[in-house]
């Protein structure tokens, strides 16, 4: 009697997919993938009428509950339960911490989870879809049978068929030949049961970088020795040295030619075989010397001391590591993964988006060789690849790198540390998920119960705050080492260079006297300009004075089109007065100049001087960056003009003046924490100027020096700026006193957006009473049109929610998804903890 086996167990696959949806879907597992199945793994899937790649997080051994009752109601026609398309990964490219780390991500964010684990991986991973058209049995018959007239286009479609062998990728069909439409030709003849179209993955995006390596063979002991040509012996000999080498290396050490080297393996006496070869973005560091870690100060040694305390303890905890640039924070971030590495751990280095990289991938370089590894934007889709490669394996165990790095698959991750962790580069604002790296930094070590140390010399106004409730700890460098000072910074006030001139000044007398005597003695100069965004605001040059919403504590914004001013928050909106209010002045400007009319200014007043801009529009290509800062590092310019982007990153200690031309478009921006950025734009500054031996000098020209952030900004005095912050904070009722969140209605029409935003309102206010379990209410502001009022065509409305408690948040926003439509939710943006409100 044959043995009987029982049927294959089903299975299924819980798959997220990288499309606007907030669920997963349920797929059946064909028997042939099986063996493959796993969470972590990468699938071909069909979802309506799309094919894609998703990501595989759950595998169920049954059809989930919820979806086999569903089903049952249904009829089986056609079957709802699709089955996975094609299994792309035999091992899992995501693990689980990570795939458990995007879970959370996504549902805190509002995100689909499949565009956050297509964040997770490098895009150098992704593979290609194509659609392929094989002939069928039958259709193959039915050539042979002369059955489809080869004058139709289905004919000449299976008659091209059968010439290329029975298949081909639909975008390889020569054009025109089949008619407009060679899909839609497929597609009748698989209707016919002629051909069958099947998407399949292409090639990677990225492959794998070979070269051919040379080594020596050992001659077998009976093999009798032969006499060598003078050239065969040149390579054994360098071989004995350098056991692989390239071939292009012996050709050019060992004086052969490649044909001698062909000769010698056919002989038996070397190897020549490809290797598969890292593509390194560090390779030109490889060769830097080690560097010994210095004794560390007292307060530093504290400081490593208390996060390896923590980590030793295997318990989660956040420090704030505080101190001025210079103070030595790094050293006390290298010790801390230095002494994580001894203990066979690995460790996670955030650092912000522009400028610092090379630097500190130096310095961990000279530290800890090939451990490092580098995960930057900037750095090509292979290199990202095989870095992330090397980082997966547990090859490198200190990774250095930019927002998105935070998912890296460490190892052993026993440490993270987020550098400049104010850096607003560290939230996504321009695409979904909005996920801010340090916040998830945070909760990545809270969820394997090791230490984060966030590191600033000027913390996010929450981030010291929570310092000071004791949810971190605090750990303070209060001098620069080597006790190096600061520079001095002084404000001009252009009020007074207004009434002097009788007209607006780019340039004061003051800034201009002091580049001309600077670049007199060799010294550099960076002037920047700190305009960030578009709206520009009302400003009387004779007085300072600036119109601010009644309700709200910020600017106004003028709007150019309709000639009004609006706030941005309550939506309070005033026609722009003739004369200033305050002075009866009538010398009113819409501030908002940029760095191009900046570096032309400084042309005309300095013809013979070498100038150069760095910002957005002259750094779109790649390189473009490193090379401007090369030139200003090497000495052959005088003069770097730019946004605050010259504020980061390297250091240039010939650099003895620093102007900022206009602080004051980047106070007034209409967003709450406008003095926030302005305060650590002087602080990053005032970094800059004087790293050498020679004292440095900054000079800030403002109409409103009595601000509390340039005078405090001046004094250096991050304590003073905090607390004075922290009352504007407290009585306008933002951060850290509540929580943030925006929805963002987004419409080709405007009536119908306004609408929209209306009812989304609505339904938000109608959930307050359950949504206020705390002392104080969440509160609704809004719709009113986004500070970007129009972009792409589209209208945007702005609703603002400020709640006590994230879970008042959740509960509105709770209430308000499920009640819109499938159609109205695709205009409804919801960004959590929102950077700029704009
Ligand atoms: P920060 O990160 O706060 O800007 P760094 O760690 O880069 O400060 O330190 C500033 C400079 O001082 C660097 O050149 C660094 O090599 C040096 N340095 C830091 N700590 C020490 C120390 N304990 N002994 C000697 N030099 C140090
Ligand atoms: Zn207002």
């Amino acid at each position: 009697m044959p043995e009987t086996f029982p049927a294959p167990p089903e299975l299924y696959a819980e798959v997220a997919v990288p499309a606007a949806v907030t669920q997963t879907y349920t797929y059946r597992i064909p028997a042939a993938y099986h063996a493959a199945a796993g969470p972590g793994c990468r699938v071909v899937v069909p979802l309506g009428r799309q094919t894609l790649i998703g990501y595989v997080v759950a595998i169920h051994e049954q059809l989930p509950a919820a979806l086999a009752a569903k089903l049952a109601g249904q009829p089986r026609q056609p079957p709802a339960v699709k089955d996975i398309a094609h299994w792309i990964d035999e091992t899992p490219v995501i693990n689980d911490e990570i795939l458990a780390l995007t879970q959370w991500v996504a549902d805190y964010y509002y995100a689909p989870w499949g565009e956050t684990l297509k964040v997770a991986l490098p895009p150098g991973l992704d593979v290609r879809l194509e659609d392929w058209i094989d002939l069928t049995e039958d259709g193959r018959r039915a050539v042979q049978a002369g059955s489809v007239s080869p004058r139709t286009r289905n004919g000449r479609l299976l008659a091209w068929l059968v010439d290329v062998g029975g298949a081909v990728r639909l975008d390889d069909l020569p054009p025109d030949r089949f008619g407009k439409n060679p899909r839609q030709v497929a597609r009748e003849l698989e209707h016919l049961g002629l051909v069958s179209v099947t998407t399949r993955t292409g090639e990677a995006t990225v492959r794998f970088k070979r070269r051919l390596v040379v080594r020596r063979i050992e001659r077998p002991a009976d093999q009798p020795e032969r006499p060598l040509s003078p050239a065969q012996a040149r390579v054994l000999a360098y071989l004995d040295e350098t056991p692989t080498a390239l071939v292009s290396e012996l050709v050019a050490e060992a004086e052969v030619s490649p044909a001698v080297l062909r000769q010698m393996a056919k002989k038996g006496l070397v190897e020549i075989a490809p290797e598969t070869i890292r593509r390194d973005p560090l390779a030109h560091l490889a060769h830097l010397p080690a560097e010994p870690a210095p004794e560390l100060t007292p307060e530093q040694r504290q400081a490593c001391e208390a996060v390896l305390a923590a980590h030793d303890s295997g318990r989660f905890r956040t420090f704030l590591l505080h101190g001025v640039t210079g103070s030595g924070k790094t050293e006390v971030y290298l010790a801390a993964i230095s002494a994580v590495l001894q203990r066979g751990g690995s460790a996670l280095m955030l650092v912000p988006e522009i400028g610092l990289t090379p630097l500190l991938a130096r310095r961990l370089i000279q530290r800890f060789g090939s451990l490092v590894a580098l995960l930057h934007s900037s750095l090509s889709p292979g290199e990202r690849v095989d870095e992330w490669e090397r980082i997966r394996s547990g090859d490198a165990r200190v990774v250095i790198g930019t927002r998105s790095a935070v998912f890296a698959p460490l190892v052993n991750l026993r440490l993270i540390v987020v550098d400049e962790e104010h850096d607003t580069s560290y939230k996504q604002s321009e695409s979904v998920p909005h996920y801010h790296g340090r916040d998830i930094a945070i909760v990545r070590a809270s969820r394997l119960n090791c230490p984060v140390i966030l590191g600033s010399a000027t913390p996010a106004i929450e981030t010291f705050q929570h310092t000071v409730v004791g949810k971190y700890t605090r750990l303070e460098l209060p001098q620069r080492i080597g006790n190096r000072s600061l520079p001095e910074v002084a404000l001009v006030d252009m009020r007074e260079v207004f009434k002097r001139h009788r007209e607006p000044r780019f340039i004061s007398d003051e800034l201009q006297t002091a580049i001309a005597e600077t670049c007199s003695q060799g010294e550099q100069v960076m002037v920047l300009l700190n305009r960030r965004g578009f709206a520009s605001c009302w400003l009387c040059r004779a007085c300072g004075f600036v119109i601010t919403c009644p309700h709200c504590s910020v600017t106004l914004t003028y709007h150019r089109t309709d000639h009004y001013l609006a706030c941005h928050y309550c939506g309070y909106t005033t026609p722009p007065p003739g004369r200033c209010p305050e002075c009866q002045g009538e010398g009113i400007a819409y501030v908002g100049e940029g760095t191009e009319q900046l570096e032309a200014r400084l042309r005309e007043l300095f013809p013979t001087l070498a100038i150069a801009r760095l910002d957005r529009d002259t750094t779109r290509r790649r390189g473009a960056f490193e090379r401007i800062f090369h030139d200003f590092a090497s000495g052959s310019l005088n003069i770097l003009v730019g946004t605050q982007m010259i504020a980061k990153g390297h250091d240039f200690p010939n650099v003895t003046l620093v102007g900022v031309v206009s602080v004051d478009a980047g106070l007034m921006m209409p967003d709450f924490r406008a003095p926030e950025r302005t305060f650590q734009l002087i602080a990053q500054v005032a970094g800059r100027a004087g790293r050498g031996d020679r004292p440095g000098r900054v000079i800030v020209q403002t109409y409103r020096p009595e601000h509390y952030a340039l005078a405090t900004g001046c004094q250096q005095d991050y304590q003073a700026f905090f607390e004075q912050e922290l009352i504007q904070r407290q009585a306008a009722y933002y951060p850290p006193f509540c929580v943030l969140a925006t929805v963002i209605i987004r419409h080709e029409r405007e009536l119908e957006g306004q609408a929209l935003g209306e009812k989304a309102a609505e339904l938000l206010r109608a959930a307050i009473p359950q949504a206020a379990p705390a002392d104080t209410p969440l509160r609704v502001l809004g719709p009113t049109p986004a500070p970007l009022a129009r972009l792409r065509g589209e209208y945007r409305f702005q609703i603002l929610l400020k709640g006590r408690q994230r879970m008042q948040i959740r509960h509105a926003l709770g209430h308000m998804l499920p009640a819109l439509t499938d159609t109205e939710r695709r205009h409804v943006f919801i960004e959590i903890d929102p950077i700029d409100l704009m």
